[in-house]
């Protein structure tokens, strides 16, 4: 591991100006349950590394604006058994697929949305593309748990994040502050993430010195929500394909729908044609499968990874019967 400064700032402005220095050449340490091996192997260097973990507003859970508002710093744990997010479902979904405790009670939020992607070649140093001469190596080699869709750029990977599906289905925003100490902005989710063409742009929005400082979520209301992810562990372990859906049920008949995929495309892959269609109907076997054939009617698998479009299928599926109550048997 290259040396590093270490920085503890104590509010959000000081957070930011350590954040700063350097040209900006700096990194966010979370609960640090991932930036301490992209360090350790030499994939992430930085000059200096700032701790937020004494900055108190990070910590909050809040009533706001009629939803609630999480700092960037809650645990999966202090997630899962907050009050005020109960009727979340469809986040506390991932956090019981995330099957060890100690990820759970040190993992974060924005940790998890600011994950860098799993793929094989960007851990072992071929950048966040992949290539080598100019060349795809993911396109010619061991792609089977690289993206299905939009993967026609030099982008082949998967988003890592197991919470944004889930946000971005309930209209989730993030604040954005920085780079100057008082500059805070709240972005959509759904604009949260990039799919880079080259290996310095990163997959978030961020630029250096701006950093995630809360989450907000929208009064639940009546919406019901599910996550379902294919997992091959019972242990920990990284989907292979996800679904979330946040569905509004009046009469028996979907009055709104959001369906978002995950771990299929450098983004998380919003379905919207498939849960446009979905409203107006009464939901079902035979309507969950029609959407979710539609959700990935449009994939581009690559040469390994044909499988994983039937995973997704199966997950907007079940997520849709899930979120509707409806999801008694798994032989979906
Ligand atoms: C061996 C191991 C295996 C794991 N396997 C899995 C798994 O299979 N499935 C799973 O779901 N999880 C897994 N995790 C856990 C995963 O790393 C965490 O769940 C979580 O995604 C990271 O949270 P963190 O707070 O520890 O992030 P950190 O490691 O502190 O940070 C992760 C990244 O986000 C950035 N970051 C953090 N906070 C912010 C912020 N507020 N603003 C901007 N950038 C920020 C950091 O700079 C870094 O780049 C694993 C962890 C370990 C150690």
């Amino acid at each position: 591991m290259r040396p590093f400064e270490y920085a503890r700032p104590e509010t959000e402005a000081e957070a930011i100006e350590f954040l700063n220095d350097h040209g900006g050449q700096t990194a966010v340490l979370a609960g640090g349950t991932d930036l301490l091996n992209l360090l350790k192997a030499d994939v992430v260097t930085t000059q200096r590394v700032v701790d937020i973990k004494h900055v108190p507003s990070f910590h909050e859970v809040v009533p706001e604006q009629g939803g609630v508002k999480i700092g960037a710093l809650v645990t999966l744990e202090e997630l899962h058994d907050h009050p005020l997010l109960a009727e979340y479902r469809s986040l506390l979904d991932v956090i019981d697929g995330v099957r060890a405790i100690q990820i759970q009670s040190s993992g974060t939020l924005a940790g998890d949305l600011c994950h860098h992607p799993n793929c094989w070649y960007y851990r072992n140093g071929y950048g966040l593309l992949a290539l080598e001469k100019g060349e795809s190596l993911v396109t010619s080699g061991d792609n089977r748990y690289h993206a299905v869709f939009g993967n026609q750029g030099p982008a082949k990977f998967v988003s890592a994040s197991r919470f944004a599906p889930g946000l971005i289905a309930w209209g989730a925003k993030v604040r954005v502050i920085g780079p100057q100490p008082t500059e805070a902005e709240w972005v959509p989710l759904e604009y949260f993430f990039i799919t880079p063409r080259t290996n310095q742009q990163g997959t978030t929005i961020l630029k250096p010195g701006q950093m995630i400082s809360h989450v907000w979520l929208p009064d639940p209301g009546v919406t019901r929500s599910a996550t379902y992810e294919v997992l091959q562990l019972e242990g920990l372990d990284w989907p292979l394909a996800a679904a979330a859906a946040c569905l509004q049920i009046e009469g028996g008949t979907v009055r709104q729908a959001r369906l978002v995929m995950g771990h299929v495309a450098p983004v998380p892959w919003i379905a919207s044609d498939a849960a446009r269609w979905l409203v107006g109907q009464s939901v079902n076997e035979e309507t969950a499968g029609m959407a979710a054939d539609m959700a990935v009617s449009r994939a581009t698998p690559l040469s390994q990874n044909e499988y994983k479009v039937q995973l997704a299928r199966t997950a907007v599926k079940r997520a849709i019967l899930k979120a509707a109550g409806l999801l008694t048997m798994e032989g979906a």
